[in-house]
């Protein structure tokens, strides 16, 4: 495996990154991504080094193309490098086989999408249950924090509603709910405000702070510059590469001590 200049050896920083990684629970090195277009390759991430803290709120931007989604999807084990390494919660996601990956990412993480990505015919309730049926849990249990979660989100009035009986910003808050039932330590959210108005967003965006309040780790994608400055933390791609990574003015004290 070849290191960067400035790193270590690699025998050294791999010992450091398995050290790293039990203190920081999203940690990457040289995370690399290729898609195979029949004869072309597509580097859609071309080494990524990150570390993210519990309890960051993260905004990811960068133009389009510029593997925003890809890093998503790396980073909630929806898929694994081509080469690199991720490290979720002290285990090293790359070597991980498709089951433990299914169970990592359905304990781990919550998802929010651009297209909200719910089952038209479903009640809001059913959408929210989902994760907990493949969680194991039973019918009795799913139901109360299913419940639970759309309360949460101001919906226990729509818990019956199917995705069309609801605004774009209640389809977002059921997505929400069904993101944060099974208590995942990680929300990431794809462009969560793309299909939403700006006074919908901006709904959107106080449940977000709120979560975030509440202790919430909040990795969010998106290319608008007033939803991004909710995060404490702004990572810019280009070209499949980190091109900045800054702490947000000042929003909390704790944001001024992320790049110190
Ligand atoms: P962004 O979310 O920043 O718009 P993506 O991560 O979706 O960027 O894409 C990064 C690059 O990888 C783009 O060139 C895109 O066309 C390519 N890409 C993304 N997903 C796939 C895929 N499944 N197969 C082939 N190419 C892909
Ligand atoms: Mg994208």
């Amino acid at each position: 495996m070849t290191r960067t200049a400035g790193q270590q050896s690699s025998a050294g920083a791999a010992a450091s990154i398995e050290e790293r990684a039990r203190e920081v629970p999203i940690v990457t090195r040289e995370l690399r991504k290729d898609y195979e277009m029949g004869a072309e390759t597509v580097r859609a991430l071309r080494g990524v080094d990150l570390e993210i803290e519990e309890n960051e709120y993260v905004a990811v931007m960068g133009p389009s193309g510029s593997g925003k989604s890809t890093l998503m999807n790396l980073i909630g084990c929806l898929d694994t490098p081509t080469s690199g390494e991720y490290w979720l919660d002290g285990q090293a996601v790359q070597d991980l086989e498709e089951d433990e990956l299914a169970e990592i990412r359905n304990r781990e993480i919550g998802f929010v999408f651009q297209t909200f990505n719910l089952l038209p015919r479903a009640s809001a309730l059913h959408n929210v249950e989902l994760p907990l049926v493949y969680a194991g849990a039973d019918r009795e249990e799913r139901r109360e924090r299913a419940a639970d979660a759309l309360e949460s989100v101001e919906l226990g009035d729509r818990m019956d509603h199917a995705p069309n009986q609801l605004s774009g910003g209640q389809r977002q808050r059921v997505a929400i709910a069904r993101a944060l039932v099974n208590r995942p330590a990680i929300l990431l959210a794809d462009e969560p405000t793309g299909n939403l108005d700006s006074r919908t967003a901006a709904e959107i965006m106080s449940v977000f702070d709120e979560l975030h309040a509440s202790g919430q780790t909040i990795i969010m994608v998106t290319h608008e510059h007033p939803i991004a400055a909710h995060a404490a933390r702004i990572i810019t791609l280009r070209d499949g590469m980190i091109e900045s990574d800054d702490a947000t003015v000042a929003a909390d004290p704790v944001a001024e001590m992320v790049d110190s």
